[in-house]
Parts: structure tokens; sequence; C-alpha cells
């Protein structure tokens, strides 16, 4: 059976990445291949309701609009997936959680939107200043939600994949690589950061490639009991 996924998000480079983690277990497209779906205010209080809030929204668009769609795709199921991620630190008590992407805007006044990573890094830097070493644990979460549009177009409650990569804060930001908190974050096991260890080791232990795994194994399951 061929699953085919519509990934709520207009970033190309997160949709080629999840396509190239899923491989052969699904065909994956962004939806601004669909047009401009309206966008969706991320109000919720935890990832897991923003990734289901923004999957729903866009299933439930899909839903009333399937002239954006059918065509576009093969016979097959379609389903439509959505994330939120972002990085908890336990001495901020889960601190920039749902705000990691516009944590340094948060208290800056007229700033809006998302801040950029340098601003993000130097603020968190800043609050975990004298902060020793054993007490700068954090985790990265990822959380992934799925709905398919199913027979006659009625959209169920979606499946959610979670990710959490454990590690430490450095007081410092080391390496070039990867983007948002990359430079300061130093997973458990390793002695670098996810910016000095490089995409090929970060997918094999991040909170993202934690999530995916999830989703590979459901589609997995899928294709397997619909097609016997
Ligand atoms: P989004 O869920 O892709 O929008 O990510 C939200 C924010 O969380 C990003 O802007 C980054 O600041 C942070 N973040 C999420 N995943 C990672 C990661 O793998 N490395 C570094 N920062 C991340």
């Amino acid at each position: 059976m061929n699953l085919q996924l519509i990934v709520a998000t207009s970033n190309q480079h997160k949709v080629q990445e999840i396509a190239s983690f899923l491989g052969s277990e699904a065909r994956c497209r962004a939806m601004s291949d669909l047009g401009h779906p309206p966008s969706v205010l991320e109000d919720a209080d935890t990832f897991r309701g923003n990734a289901v809030k923004k999957c729903l929204s866009l299933a439930n668009y899909l839903r009333t609009n399937t002239e954006l769609w059918t065509g576009l795709f093969e016979r097959g199921e379609i389903g439509v997936l959505a994330d939120d991620s972002g990085l908890e630190v336990d001495v901020l008590g889960g601190a920039p959680g749902i705000h990691s992407a516009r944590f340094a805007h948060m208290d800056a006044a007229g700033q809006r939107g998302n801040a950029p990573d340098q601003a993000n890094n130097e603020k968190l830097l800043g609050l975990m200043t004298g902060i020793p070493e054993e007490r700068r644990g954090a985790q990265f979460r990822c959380v992934l939600a799925l709905a398919w549009l199913g027979e006659g177009l009625v959209v169920a409650e979606p499946l959610v994949f979670e990710g959490i990569c454990r590690g430490r804060i450095l007081p410092g930001c080391v390496g070039k690589g990867g983007f948002g908190y990359d430079p300061l974050f130093v997973p458990v096991g390793f002695d670098r950061t996810f910016s000095e260890l490089g995409s090929d080791v970060k997918n094999t232990l991040s909170h993202r490639a934690k999530a995916l795994s999830g989703l590979r194994e459901h589609l997995r399951l899928r294709s397997r009991t619909r097609t016997c």
C-alpha cells in the first residue's frame, strides 16, 4: 500500500530530512506544494498540543478543500504530519521549552516572532551563568502528530510520536555546524556538542530521530497490515 504524507511546514529542508529518514516507507510533500493553507497560531502550552493543533488544522483544511490535493497523489493512503520541538533545561524548570525559537524575543519590547539563534543562545547562557556542570542537565524534545485522511475524509484523532535526547548545556558555544541550540548541547555519552558531532551522528541519537523512528515503525506496520 502506498503511504503518502503531507508535512505541515513550508520548510523544504525539514521535509527532505523527514523524507530521507522515512525512506521507502512513505512519500512526503510540503504543505506549501498545495498552495497557501491558513497559518496556525502555536499557542498551546505543550509541544504535543502545538503539534496536534497544527496537524488537525491542516487535515481539516484539506478535508474541505479537496481540489487542492486530489490529483497530486498516487492511489493510496494520505496522512498529515506536523511537528513541534525545542529545548528543556532542568534548572530553568523546562524553559525555553515551547518558546525555544523565540526565547530572546519574549521579554524584549517590540520584538515579535522567532529570534536569531545567537540571541537565543546568549540569553540561555546568561540565565545559566555560574551554574555548576552537575546542574546543567537538559533535553531536546520532539513531538510528531499524524492524522490519516480516512475514507470519506473523516479526520481521526492524531497519533503522536515523541522523542527525547538528554544531555547538558556548556558554558559557551562550541562548534559551527547545525542550528539552534546545537553549539551549546552535549548529548549523554559524548564530550562534543551537536554542532561538533555533525548531522550523521546527530541523526542516530537526536530527539527528532527517536520520534521519527516511532513514526517509521507505525508506517511499516500499517503498510504491512493493509497489503495482506
Ligand atoms: P521547530 O520545532 O523546528 O520550530 O524548532 C523550534 C526551536 O527549537 C528551533 O528554532 C530551535 O531553537 C530549537 N530546536 C529544535 N530542535 C533543535 C535541534 O535539533 N537543535 C538545536 N535546536 C533545536
